[in-house]
């Protein structure tokens, strides 16, 4: 029974045919439209999957943004910026024939790492720190969606008043100081105008700039999972994405968080999956798994 997942991002569109035990079998990647307009995307989700139909019976997504009942919504204008409605499981139940589930494509990958984790919890939370900084809650075992798709956003929980306004239209947001994207945005002098990347290899050179840009990131991040653990009383938080896997990120966010008094503390995981934990967690959900 194959499943055909598939990861709409900001930046590519991923899809895999995904067997019962997930394993991938074949995977294909496109370039996401630039233009972002409903027909540059439905066009390029067909020349992505039409491949991969023959055997799938049902089709997963998980895509950036908002999802509601099937259909997407940018909460970030710079990600997927034109797609203010955009109806994701009708066009792809149209462009297929298959039944179609999506969900976000951090809830799925909340999912994946929950389903991957060795010692299982009840509450987990998730949290990407990339472009951007998504996230996923897991309560009492299930995934956390929420009537309108919004559960587990926690990039958008505000880090600073009087931070740097995010991308979703609030003001300092996680994501807006965290992530790579606010923490280039963040950088002057020296580091102006240089992207995440470079300021994390200036970092490692032992500038001083750069190694406080990278420790605002991880001491905001720390501060979050306080924060959830405070909401939900997570058992764990698994990081992932390429500002949160880079190397020493999250030793110091296990830093940082060690400076939180004892009950706001929780165990810190680096997620398990490096790309393809959006294609799992959606194939997972539609096969109705969780572990
Ligand atoms: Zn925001």
């Amino acid at each position: 029974m194959t499943t055909l997942a598939i990861d709409i991002g900001g930046t590519k569109l991923a899809a895999a045919q995904v067997g019962d035990n997930l394993q991938i079998v074949s995977r294909r990647e496109l370039p996401t439209p630039a233009s972002h307009t409903p027909q540059a995307l439905a066009g390029a989700l067909k020349s992505l999957i039409q491949p991969l139909l023959p055997g799938a019976v049902r089709i997963a997504v998980a895509s950036t943004g908002i999802i509601h009942q099937g259909v997407l919504t940018a909460i970030n204008p710079a990600n997927l910026g034109g797609l203010a409605a955009f109806p994701l499981v009708e066009t792809l139940s149209a462009l297929s024939g298959l039944p179609c589930v999506a969900l976000n494509d951090a809830q799925a990958a909340a999912l994946a790492e929950f389903h991957a984790l060795r010692v299982p919890v009840q509450e987990m939370v998730f949290i990407t720190v990339s472009t951007g900084v998504g996230g996923g809650l897991v309560s009492g075992g299930k995934l956390l969606i929420g009537p309108g798709g919004l559960a587990g956003h926690i990039g958008h929980t505000q880090a600073d008043p009087h931070g740097p306004r995010c991308g979703c239209g609030r003001i300092g947001c996680v994501e807006a100081i965290a992530s790579g994207r606010g923490i280039a945005a963040a950088a002057s002098g020296n580091l102006q105008g240089l992207d995440c990347k470079t300021i994390f290899s200036r970092a490692a050179w032992g500038d001083s700039q750069a190694c406080e840009l990278v420790a605002h990131s991880a001491r905001t991040l720390a501060a979050l999972i306080a924060d959830v653990k405070a909401l939900t009383d997570c058992e764990c938080a698994v990081v992932g994405g390429s500002v949160g896997l880079a190397e020493g990120y999250l030793a110091q966010v296990r830093g940082f968080l060690a400076e939180q008094p004892a009950a706001f503390q929780t165990p810190l995981r680096a997620a398990h999956y490096r790309h393809d934990a959006g294609l799992l967690g959606a194939a997972l959900w539609a096969q109705g798994v969780t572990r």
